[in-house]
């Protein structure tokens, strides 16, 4: 599969080339050159199949022979060795819950394949790939625990000193092994410019190969497609005659942007919606036309804090920036922190379930299209990014339920951290860099 840039100034290059650059020169996103369609024929007889096998059907369309398809189909094995159940709220309403990863977020999708795509194809070329990333939290231990053991790779995680929850700075911390956390006395912003630093660095890319692991790397939208497609089948086997809706809690849209992919390859699935808080520069794009981010708003669902999504390039590009394109498939709705703690009380009196604040959002999202529309029967399944935990706090003060931690959070509590303190200085980074060239 070719793969070309959203800014069209930049050469075509093949998946390998764009998982291991990221970002294109022209500074647009690696799209792939067609999406691949499944035929009636091929989704039924994939309609039982368990989640690794259509994982890896999908994923052998996009890796042609760039890989060994038995080594893909290993990596697919090894990434996904946890599940994905669809937990049933209501009539005509499913969860999807993605949070039962390494890091109880959706994010090990995307984070667990991508590392071990990077490892396979550093393994093929007899190199060792340092993975560099600045992190304000979440994103940096989905890479983190991703990587953790695969070989050809390491990472160098950058976070800022006193800025991330005591939870995530040991999911930073206690890996050990392949994976170095450097504890930066600067904020975020000071973070990713020292990683900029680096990348712009040639003697030390002399050096080291470089790669970087943030959200816009294709081989962390692939993966996230995966999910939509096992979902929207199962439904089918379910319900044959029922339209499906999907709602994604949204902040950067990588995630809604996989969904489009796999609506696109031929997995039924009717219409999403993309639910966001108070960061609703998508919404407003589809209700007025005009895209006009905002400064970023803070919510209690914090991971989708965003006021510019990166993907929202990828999803211009796939609708041909056509709005009437656009709205035929996504609709949008922006949620504040009132309805979104209001969701999660709603549906704990009625199904005693714990949305955690993402998820909630993506509910009631659900729950306005519905109302909107009034296709009150229409059927619904609402992406759960996160496990309740994770929000602890915000799920204590809205339900006043201390919800149970899951052993694997839990036990990271109890490690010891292992951080190297750096100024914030480049060339504090850059002898620590070099310490691994040799
Ligand atoms: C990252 C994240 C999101 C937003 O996903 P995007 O792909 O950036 O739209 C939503 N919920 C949680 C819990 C996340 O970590």
């Amino acid at each position: 599969m070719i793969f070309y840039s959203t800014n069209l100034s930049a050469p075509h290059v093949s998946l390998k080339h764009a998982v291991l650059e990221g970002l294109a020169p022209d500074k647009g996103l690696y799209m792939p050159e067609y999406i691949p369609r499944f035929s009636e024929k091929e989704l039924t007889d994939l309609s039982e199949a368990p989640f690794y096998e259509l994982a890896f059907e999908i994923a052998k369309r996009f890796v042609n022979n760039e890989l060994d398809h038995e080594r893909l189909l290993g990596l697919i094995k090894d990434s996904y060795n946890f599940d994905v159940p669809l937990v049933q709220t209501g009539e005509n309403t499913q969860i999807l819950e993605l949070f039962h990863g390494p890091t109880l977020a959706f994010k090990d999708f995307g984070a667990r394949f991508m590392a071990r795509l990077i490892g396979a194809f550093a393994e093929e070329d007899h190199r060792q790939i340092t993975i560099l990333v600045a992190t304000s939290g979440d994103t940096g231990s989905a890479v983190a625990y991703g990587f953790q053991g695969v070989p050809n790779t390491r990472v160098v995680i950058l976070y800022p000193s006193g800025k991330v929850s005591d939870i995530q700075e040991k999911q930073l911390t206690t890996l050990g092994g392949n994976v170095h956390a450097l504890e930066v006395q600067g904020d975020f912003d000071a973070c990713q410019k020292l990683v900029k630093e680096a990348f712009g660095d040639q003697e030390l890319r002399s050096h080291l190969t470089l790669t970087s692991a943030n959200s816009i790397n294709i081989s962390r939208l692939i993966p996230q497609s995966f999910y939509y497609a096992y979902a929207a089948l199962k439904h089918r086997a379910n319900y044959p005659d029922s339209p499906l809706l999907v709602s994604v809690p949204s902040g950067n849209f990588g995630n809604l942007t996989a969904g489009v992919f796999a609506q696109k390859m031929g997995f039924p699935i009717a219409h999403f919606i993309a639910a966001t808080n108070l960061n609703e520069s998508v919404p407003r794009y589809l209700n007025t036309g005009v895209f006009d981010p905002h400064a970023t708003i803070e919510t209690l669902s914090t991971a989708m804090d965003v006021g510019n999504p990166s993907n929202f390039s990828r999803l211009l590009d796939i609708f041909d920036k056509k709005l009437e394109l656009f709205r035929g498939d996504i609709t949008g709705f922006s949620i504040d922190d009132i309805e979104t703690r209001q969701t999660m009380k709603d549906v704990y009196a009625m199904h005693n379930y714990i949305l955690d604040p993402h998820t909630s959002v993506g509910y009631k999202a659900l729950k306005m299209y519905r109302e909107q529309t009034n296709l009150y029967d229409a059927y619904g399944i609402v992406l759960s990014t996160a496990h309740p935990a994770k929000f602890y706090d915000v799920v204590l003060n809205t339900l006043g339920i201390k919800v149970d931690i899951p052993e694997r959070l839990q036990n990271v509590l109890t490690l010891e951290k292992k951080a190297q303190l750096i100024e914030n200085d480049f060339n504090a980074l850059k002898s620590f860099l070099k310490s691994f060239a040799c």
